[in-house]
C-alpha cells in the first residue's frame, strides 16, 4: 500500500502529525502496536482545555478524531523499515511504502536485565543487525528476544551467519519460529568473555542449568522495535538514544520525521501533540514535493 505520509506510533506525537498531516490533503497511515505510556497515566489535569481526564480516554478521543478525518489505522507491530529514497515498513501483514515516515514511538526500550551484556556493546554484542550483521559472516551468532522484532532480526542475520539461535531468556516465544532457527528458551545467567586489555569480547553464554552456548555475536531484539533501534538502522543521528530534529521534527535523513518522547526534552503530551502538529505538517510538505 502506498501513502503519502506513514507514521509509527498512534500516542498523541502519531496521532497529532496524522491530523495534520491529513488535513493538509496527504494520504496518511498510522502503523500502532497499540496505546503507548498514556494508557497508565490515570489521571491528567494539565493538558490544556480538559480539568481532569485519563491518559487512556485523551488517546481514544484523538485516535477517533484521526480515524473520522480519514486516517487509515493500522494495528500491527514495525519490525523493520527500508529506505531508497523512499520509505518502506513492514509491521506483520501489513506492508507500507510512503514518501515521508514520521517515528512517534515513545522512549520504551526493554532491558534485558543480564549483567554486563550493555557493555559489551561493539564487542560482540549489537543492538542492529542491519549495521553490523556483515561482520559475522560465517559465524555463529545469537539474538536475543522472543517475538516478531527477534524474529525478524534472525532472517537478516541468517543471510550471513554460519548458524542463528534465538534466546528467549526463559519466556515462550511468541511468534512462531521457523525451522531453520534453533530456539533456546533456558534463562540466560551471565555473558562470558574473552579475557584482554579492551575490556574483553563476547564469547558465549552461560545459561541458568551451567550449559554454556558459545557465539561470536548477540544482537539484542528484546520486546518492539524502539524509535532508537529504527534510528540506528536508518544512520539518524542520536545522543543517547534520543533522536535529534529540526524545530520541524525533520532528522537528518531527507522525509524522515520524529516527534514526541523518542525526541527527548519534557516527557508530556502537550509537547508530543505541539511537535506531532509540526512534524505532521512539514511531512505532509515532504510528500507534496517529492510526488512533482
Ligand atoms: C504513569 C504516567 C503518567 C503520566 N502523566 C502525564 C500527565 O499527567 N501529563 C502529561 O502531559 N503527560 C503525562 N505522561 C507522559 C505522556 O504519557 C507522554 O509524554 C506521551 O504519551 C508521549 O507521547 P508519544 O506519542 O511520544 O509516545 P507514546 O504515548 O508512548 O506512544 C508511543 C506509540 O508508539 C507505538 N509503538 C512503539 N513501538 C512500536 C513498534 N515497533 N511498532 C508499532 N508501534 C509502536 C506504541 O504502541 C504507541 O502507540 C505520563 C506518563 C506516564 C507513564
Amino acid at each position: 500500500m502506498k501513502y503519502g505520509v506513514c507514521i509509527i506510533g498512534s500516542g498523541p506525537a502519531g496521532i497529532s502529525a496524522a491530523i495534520y498531516s491529513v488535513r493538509a490533503g496527504v494520504k496518511t497511515a498510522v502503523i500502532s502496536a497499540g496505546t503507548g505510556v498514556l494508557d497508565s497515566a490515570e489521571v491528567i489535569e494539565n493538558y490544556y482545555g480538559f480539568e481532569r481526564i485519563s491518559g487512556r480516554e485523551l488517546n481514544e478521543r484523538g485516535i477517533n478524531q484521526a480515524k473520522k478525518l480519514g486516517v487509515d489505522i493500522f494495528e500491527a507491530e514495525a519490525t523493520s523499515i527500508d529506505y531508497d529514497g523512499g520509505f518502506a515498513v513492514s509491521a506483520g501483514d501489513v506492508s507500507i511504502e510512503c514518501d515521508a515516515l514520521i517515528l512517534a514511538l515513545g522512549r520504551r526500550r526493554q532491558k534485558s536485565g543480564i549483567k554486563g551484556i550493555d557493555a559489551l556493546e561493539g564487542r560482540g554484542v549489537s543492538f542492529c543487525a542491519v549495521c553490523d550483521g556483515f561482520f559475522y559472516r560465517g559465524k555463529k551468532v545469537g539474538v536475543l528476544g522472543s517475538g516478531a522484532y527477534a524474529l525478524s532480526e534472525a532472517k537478516h542475520l541468517a543471510a550471513f551467519a554460519d548458524s542463528v539461535t534465538i534466546f528467549t531468556n526463559g519466556q515462550d516465544a511468541e511468534v512462531e519460529i521457523p525451522p531453520e532457527f534453533s530456539v533456546e528458551v533456558r534463562p540466560v545467567r551471565d555473558v562470558l568473555k574473552s579475557d584482554d586489555e579492551t575490556g574483553g569480547r563476547l564469547k558465549g553464554l552461560l545459561l541458568d542449568d551451567g550449559e554454556v552456548k558459545e557465539i561470536d555475536g548477540l544482537f539484542i531484539a528484546l520486546g518492539m522495535a524502539s524509535a532508537g533501534d529504527f534510528a540506528l538502522k536508518l544512520g539518524v543521528i542520536t545522543e543517547n538514544g534520543i533522536i535529534k530534529t529540526d524545530s520541524d521534527g525533520q532528522t537528518n535523513v531527507p522525509g524522515l520525521f520524529a516527534a514526541g518522547d523518542c525526541t527527548g526534552g519534557i516527557y508530556q503530551v502537550s509537547q508530543a501533540v505541539g511537535q506531532g502538529a509540526a512534524a505532521g505538517l512539514a511531512a505532509s510538505k515532504f510528500s507534496k514535493k517529492s510526488k512533482r
